[in-house]
Order: structure tokens, then sequence, then C-alpha cells
């Protein structure tokens, strides 16, 4: 079975005040040795199953800011997953990019290393928005930055905004949605701004230096871009994703079935998706760290766990639910032994019965009045 590879670099110009993802604010990093240890690690675990033998099919380099790193770091470790298991044909091979840290020539050389799609953190094409955020890029720099990438002969692009901004109008996100969608991206992610423990962020909405605009508010804003990117040829895929026909990520479409990945670098998770319970595991969040563990044995493994069936299929549940597709019926049978009613009967009984959930053969998927309730509807199957 073919899978998907995810590589984590952690270094970022700056840290954004929302960003909770595992990244660091750095000045420079240590590009030679942390390659290097992506690379110790590649080999360690295609001697292990259940990546030995398997081809990638879809590989994601995300942060972090990869575009930090040069291309031919990147390529090196694209050409090793290559030479390990083997990339299908026409695997998909994402970098993420801020639009501050390339130029043409850096684009140029990520395409000549194998990438062949950008995901830009675009976030927002208003200035006083892309401050308040902590952007280090101007909108004018997304503009140009996706013009060098169609140049450099990216056939696909995503850009990444952020809705729901303190301070932002209904009129903002419409104006934002209108200019990313004027760009022709293949592929659109829109988040709602969350404050997350831990950033800073989160730090100031708790200590009321901040407040979320009001969740009606943020509803109009979701209700926005559903309606609005659909008519600008975005087809809805995911609860934050959009996409023109074929442009739907790949990579991301791995997690959201619940299918198996490999992560590798500072604080990546993986999964193995074998038979109902599955196991995932993590590295070590600190670069250094994960440099030394990885670089003396070749697995930077920090903890692991054997989820329970009832939990592997409350979250393959939550997971295939984002998607409009919606879950497969089939499917979790096969995967968990058991039907789908017979295991959730109750709630998915009162969620029918509701409204909240459609049946369509032998699928189930989230109606219009469930994407706006969602976290309702998946903690019913907690
Ligand atoms: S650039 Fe991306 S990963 Fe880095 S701090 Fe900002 S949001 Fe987080």
């Amino acid at each position: 079975m073919s899978f998907s590879l995810y590589v984590h670099i952690p270094y970022c110009e700056s840290k954004c005040p929302y960003c909770d993802f595992n990244s660091y604010a750095a000045r420079g990093w240590p590009e030679a040795d942390y390659t290097q240890a992506l690379i110790v690690e590649l080999r360690a675990r295609a001697a292990q199953m259940p990546w030995a033998g398997n081809p990638i099919r879809t590989v994601f380099f995300g942060g972090g800011t990869p575009s930090l790193f040069k291309a031919a770091s990147l390529g090196r470790v694209l050409d090793e997953a290559g030479r390990l298991f083997g990339l299908q044909s026409g695997a998909e091979i994402t970098a993420e990019a801020n639009p501050g840290t390339v130029d043409a020539d850096k684009l140029r050389g990520m395409r000549a290393a194998g990438i062949n799609r950008i995901s830009f953190g675009a976030q927002s094409f208003n200035p006083s928005t892309l401050r308040f955020l902590g952007r280090i890029h101007t909108a004018e720099q997304t503009v140009v930055a996706v013009e060098q990438a169609r140049a450099a002969g990216f056939a696909r692009l995503n850009l990444d905004l952020i809705f729901a901004v303190p301070g932002q109008s209904l009129d903002d996100v419409a104006n934002d949605i209108a200019a990313a969608a004027a760009l022709g991206p293949e592929h659109i992610s829109a988040y709602n701004l969350t404050f997350e423990e831990g950033t800073a962020f989160g730090a100031a909405l708790k200590a009321g230096r901040m407040r979320a605009l009001p969740e009606e508010q943020q509803a109009l804003m979701y209700a926005m871009v559903r309606r609005e990117l659909p008519h600008r040829g975005y087809a809805m895929y995911e609860i934050s994703n959009y996409a023109r026909p074929g442009g739907e990520a790949r990579h991301n479409l791995t997690y959201w079935r619940g299918e198996s990945y490999l992560g590798i670098g500072a604080g990546a998770h993986s999964y193995a998706a074998d038979g109902p319970r599955g196991r995932r595991w993590w590295n070590e969040r600190l670069p250094a760290a994960y440099i030394g563990k990885a670089l003396h044995s070749g697995i930077a493994e920090a903890g692991s766990e054997t989820p329970d069936a009832a939990t592997s299929a409350s979250e393959f549940t939550f997971l295939n639910l984002r998607l409009t597709e919606g879950l497969d019926l089939r499917r979790f049978a096969d995967r968990f032994g058991v039907t789908f009613q017979e295991h959730f009967g109750p709630p998915l009984d009162r969620l029918l019965e509701g409204g909240l959930l459609l049946r369509e053969g032998d699928r189930i998927r989230l109606s219009d009045r469930g994407l706006e309730l969602a976290d309702s509807v998946f903690a019913e199957f907690l």
C-alpha cells in the first residue's frame, strides 16, 4: 500500500502570534545537520514496517517555513525518499512557502528539485489584517510570489486564508476571497482563526487584552466563505478546503481518510493504519533534540500510542466527516469489523433524524446545518 510522507521544517523568520505549530523564530538554522537528520531518519524508517517496500504517493514539506531552506536541501530529502521507497508516478509533492521568503530563483530551484505544488501562507490581502496577524509579508509580495511560482512552472498552487480576525468585517473577508480567487490558484484553504493555548493570542484572550469576534459574526463569515468560494469556481470538499476540479490536496486527503502517513522531522507525527486500532507516534519536538537523536540512532521518537478500537473508530469518523464526500460505511466495516450502525446506532439515528447528517447510499455526510454545528456532531461520536 502506498503512503504519504510529511517532512517538518521547524524554523521561521518570526513567530506569528496565533501559531501553535512546532515552529521557532530563528535568524540562522543548522540546515546541513537538520537535512542530514531527515535523511538518516528516512533510512531508518525504510527498513521498518509498514513503510518498507511501499511507494510514496504524496510528500508534504510543512512547517515552520520550508521555503527558508535551500531548494537543494529539500531536493536531497526528496531524492533520498525516492531512492528508498520510490515515488509513484504523478506523486503530489508540496512545499509550504511564506510569500516573504521566496523569489523567482528560489521557486525555480524548488521546481527543479521535484516539488510540483506550492502552498502559500497568504492569510489576507488586507495590510492591517496582515499586520495584526504578525505576518512578515505584504499582499503585494503574495501576488508577486504567485506570478513567480507560475513562471517557475508550478501548475498547482494553494493559498491559505484566515478569517474571523478581530477587527475584520464581512466585507474584509469577501475582499480577501476575491483577491485570492483573482490569482487563480487551484486550491484555497480558509481557516477560522482560533486562539490556542500557548500562543501570544491565546494569552491575550485569557488576560482580556483581546476579544474574539462574536460567534454569530464568525458563523456569518464562515457561511459567506462557503457561499463565495464555490461562486468563484472553488468547490468545498472539506470543512476548510476548496478546490477547482482535480485541485484537491491529495496529501491532506490521506489524513482525512484515516490512511497511513510517515512524518519525519522535529515533532512530526506518524500514523500506521494497520488493523482496527492503528498506531501513532511522534518525534522529539525541539529541533536540537531531534537532530541529536536522529543522527545518533536514526529514530527520534518521543512517544507512541496504540489507541483502543473505540477511540480509533471515533477518530476515523470525525476525520472522514470533515470531507463533503463523507464517510464510506463499507470502509468503516472493513476497518473495524463491525457496521457503523452497530457501533454508533443511537447517535447516528439522532443525527439523521435531526437533519445534521445525510445518508446517501453507502455514505453518510454532514448536511449544511451539520457543517455549521460540526463540533457538536463530532462530539456525538466520542
Ligand atoms: S510562518 Fe507559519 S509556521 Fe511560522 S510562525 Fe507563522 S504561521 Fe507559524
